[in-house]
């Protein structure tokens, strides 16, 4: 084991500041009272705020995936078809499980390159004419390749098209990272958990609603109970949950929520965009290619690095694990072919440029061919900007 810390940068669970730690640390305390429910009234005012909306959210002690189902669950019946934009592997996933749910599920295959094209969203909706999509599922940050939908631009699309499909949006990995709007971008649901941009480890989940989306879940949706979001609504107006929360989590959020608020989120985001491009610097001078192909689409929570033909990413990650830090292995379409550095949530300059030196001495150590000096154009690009 070697001395000094890790470095967690996979993009996910990203590192939890100490202040998080300490308040998770806190005693356990009981659920049902009042004490209890001030702090549950806090967080769900906090998440409301990143999540920029006015509506209702419900909050589960559950992983991300979890929050799909809840979305699904809630808002569709087996049978009914969405329209997925399958732009890479949690996209994907996304689309297994509500095949799981007997949805039918159609799917416009992207090339894990890029983000989804709104166009194509519009002309498949536009296709639909006897308006059998229910809704639309679209993953905002895809991080198995690091790259950024235009959630707003979608919601256009939808609506150019006169469809009524509601507009469901992963936004596991970009919500407290990234500019994100839930009313304001039109989104029917937005899905998002606690181990990404909130600084927590993971163990919450969370959806967004707007009033159509409560509407649809009232009116109809699947068999629930776990995920079913009337109780869950009816009981967060106190504070309180419907069965037992994960108590010290929560005390957890509510201390990162601070953190975002102290900070600022403007100023989050935009530590986001400088990190990502103090690494795309160093990634172009070694050479190597970033697994976004769309420059526009490129996400500011992580980057997705491949490796040449004859190379395994995988040997990047072993030789970077003996420096003690941890990459985002390459998935599905990608595995073995990249890496992928997350720059998000708890992270500053110093942190960015370890970061870099150890993925240049990953690769010189791993044989992997590059231009050595990125971590010193990393440095410049930090420097002037
Ligand atoms: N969606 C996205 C975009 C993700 O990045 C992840 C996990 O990394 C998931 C969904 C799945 O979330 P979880 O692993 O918390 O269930």
């Amino acid at each position: 084991m070697s001395s000094g810390w890790h470095f967690l940068q996979i993009p996910g669970p990203s590192n939890v500041p100490e202040r998080v730690r300490r308040a998770i640390s806190e005693p356990v305390i009981d659920h049902r009272g009042e004490e209890f429910a001030q702090l549950g009234r806090d967080v769900i005012a906090g998440l409301k705020r990143v999540l920029k909306t006015d509506h209702t959210i419900a909050l589960y002690p559950a992983s991300g995936t979890g929050g799909w189902e809840a979305a699904l669950a809630n808002t569709l019946a087996p049978g009914d078809s969405v329209l997925l934009c399958e732009n890479g592997y949690f996209a994907t996933l996304w689309g297994d499980l509500a095949e799981r749910h007997r949805l039918k599920v159609k799917r416009i295959a992207g090339d894990w390159r890029s983000a989804p094209d709104p166009e194509q969203v519009q002309a498949a909706l536009a296709k639909d004419t006897s308006r059998l999509l229910k809704a639309v599922l679209v993953t905002h940050n895809e991080t198995s390749t690091g790259a950024l939908a235009d959630v707003k631009s979608i919601r256009e699309a939808i609506d150019d098209a006169h469809h009524s499909a509601l507009l469901l949006v992963d936004a596991i990995s970009s919500l407290g990272s990234t500019e994100y709007e839930h009313d304001g971008w039109g989104v029917d649901v937005t899905i998002s958990a606690s181990q990404k941009g909130l600084m927590l480890p993971p163990g919450l989940a969370f959806t967004a609603m707007s009033p159509r989306a409560i509407d649809t879940s009232t009116n109809g949706g699947s068999p629930r109970s776990y995920w079913d979001w009337a109780p869950m609504i009816a009981a967060n107006e106190t504070g309180s949950f419907p069965y037992t929360p994960a108590t010290n989590l929560l005390y957890g959020l509510r201390e990162a929520l601070r953190m975002l608020d102290e900070e600022g989120l403007e100023h989050v985001f935009s530590r986001h965009r400088r990190h990502a491009a103090a690494t795309l610097s160093a990634v172009e001078h070694w050479q190597l290619e970033v697994a976004c192909t769309d420059v526009s689409a490129r996400s500011p929570v992580l980057t997705g690095v491949l490796v040449p033909p004859g190379h395994d990413a995988n040997d990047v990650r072993r030789a970077a694990l003996d420096l003690n830090m941890s990459l985002g292995a390459g998935l599905g379409q990608l595995a073995g072919k990249a890496f992928r550095v997350g720059h998000l949530g708890y992270f500053n300059d110093l942190m960015l440029l370890g970061v870099v030196s150890g993925i240049e001495l990953a690769l010189s150590r791993s044989g992997v061919p590059h231009n050595p000096g990125g971590a010193d154009a990393a440095l410049r690009h930090l420097e002037s900007h």
